[in-house]
């Protein structure tokens, strides 16, 4: 039985492999590299009924297409899978056997503690290069030097330039996955040569987000250009390529390049920021209608990530970003993890995180929720920071004596309400993103009825 017979549910997402020109009216062509939704099965297993992304149905050939899938193994993903760390020569050695001519790791230096080693094996023998870190650089020759050991393997990969072989198979760490390999496997691995870069719009703490063009497609990419930092954005977004919903910012793809880099593709949101969006226009542009909108867009994303079981961990209005047509959408899944996850307390907000998220590392859907309570604050202030006039050592210590913000002028008692249950000292005296949702649209039916 073919692997085609295991039919897609309507719904599921899929990528072109091949361009396809349809033979009748009733096909759907496309080129490679476009997004396909299919919508029905049909009597025949190798055709499904799909739809583009600009609403076109048709026919398609299963065998044309890649199902999308989510990356799972995120904390394994490596942009450097032949790197074995600290082991010694005899460890290496064993890791290349049997011989294979080409086949390579690089190990830390022993001998010399700063630097590495590059083992190959060929004509069944292992060689070790020594690769000396000279003022921020690598080298083996010491004529040619590289940045960083993706762009030395890299160089080796394509020619041997005086190493007995060039370099032809990693030999991959135990337990990590080439994240490029990863990506292409599951359907979001993009072509560089289809993205074209225009200029910044942000800069984010590892990198510039840059607006750019994806086949005609407005798109933002974040630009992770140093080794070491996007080696920790691998986890963001493989955690996007598991979430789909209207209010969160939509990955688009993914490229790794083998020197090191790494572009993640969103969705373009027009209007940046909501925390800016709510400072720039304030109280004379934006009304009530507009702020429990943007409250509701927020709760749905975060229903959402509750019924799946991740905790985002750094919900803030900044982390909010506003879409051209005025949707809110959830964004910066860099701190986002698997409910069961630990999280170093060092670089967490103090104004919007839960007290026993501070203290005892707990985090949870609840501790999303006293976020949440913070960031319905900051919508109805119109973007003020969090505990004005409170020095920031005081507020942890006055929140933990149950000190909670004032209302926001003008914020109605009953959004007000929903903010003091966030803020509930006990988790589990905290509403779920349901309750929340479902109270936030009760306000909104009556509002409307007014
Ligand atoms: P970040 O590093 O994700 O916090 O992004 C830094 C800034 O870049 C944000 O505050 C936004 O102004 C901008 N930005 C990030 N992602 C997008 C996007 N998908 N669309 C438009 N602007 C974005």
């Amino acid at each position: 039985m073919s692997a085609l017979q295991v039919s897609w549910p309507p719904g599921t997402e899929c990528v072109a492999k091949y361009n396809f020109q349809g033979s009748t009216e009733l096909d759907l062509s496309f080129c490679k590299g476009d997004l396909l939704t299919i919508i029905g099965v049909t009597k025949d297993p190798n055709w499904y009924k799909a739809k583009n992304s600009v609403g076109r149905e048709g026919m398609i050939p299963a065998n044309y297409v890649q199902k999308r899938e989510g990356v799972k193994s995120g904390g394994k993903l490596s942009l450097m899978p032949w790197f074995h760390g600290k082991i010694t020569r005899e460890q290496a050695e064993r890791l290349l056997y049997p011989p294979e001519t080409g086949l390579f790791l690089v190990r830390e230096s022993t001998n010399y503690p700063g630097d590495y080693t590059l083992c190959v094996s060929c004509d069944g023998k292992v060689e070790h290069y020594r690769i000396i870190y000279h003022s921020g650089r690598l080298s083996i020759d010491e004529e040619e030097y590289f940045d960083n050991l993706m762009q030395l393997v890299e160089h080796y990969t394509k020619d041997a330039d005086g190493l007995c072989t060039r370099l032809i198979k990693p030999k991959l760490m135990e337990g990590t996955v080439a994240a490029q390999d990863e990506f292409s496997r599951s359907g979001w691995a993009m072509n560089m040569k289809d993205l074209k870069l225009k200029h910044t719009i942000g800069k984010g703490e590892f990198g510039d987000v840059m607006v750019g063009e994806y086949r005609g497609t407005k798109v933002a990419v974040k630009c992770i250009k140093h080794d070491a930092t996007a080696q920790a954005f691998l986890a963001e977004a493989s955690v996007m390529t598991q979430m789909r919903h209207t209010n969160l910012v939509q990955l688009l793809g993914v490229i790794v390049e083998e020197r090191g880099s790494l572009f993640i593709v969103t969705e373009y949101m027009a209007k940046g920021s909501l925390v800016d969006y709510l400072r720039s226009r304030g109280r004379t542009v934006l009304g009530g209608e507009c702020l429990l909108k943007f409250s509701l867009d927020v709760c749905e994303a975060m229903e959402y990530l509750e019924a799946n079981n991740f905790v985002h961990r750094d919900l803030a209005a900044r982390n909010v970003l506003v879409s051209d047509d005025n949707i809110a959408k959830v964004s910066d899944f860099g701190l986002t993890k698997e409910a069961s996850s630990t999280q170093d307390t060092a670089k967490l907000p103090v104004k919007w995180t839960s007290p026993e998220a501070l203290r005892e590392k707990k985090f949870s859907t609840k501790s999303d929720v006293w976020s949440y309570g913070v960031l319905l604050w900051e919508i109805y202030s119109f973007g003020r920071v969090p505990y004005p006039r409170i020095p920031l050592k005081e507020v942890v210590p006055r929140v933990e004596k149950g000190y909670k913000m004032e209302a926001p002028d003008g914020c109605p008692v009953v959004v007000y309400d929903l903010m003091k249950q966030c803020w509930t000292l006990d988790p589990a005296g905290r509403p779920s993103f349901r309750l929340l949702r479902e109270k936030l649209q009760h306000i909104r039916a009556k509002d409307l009825q007014l």
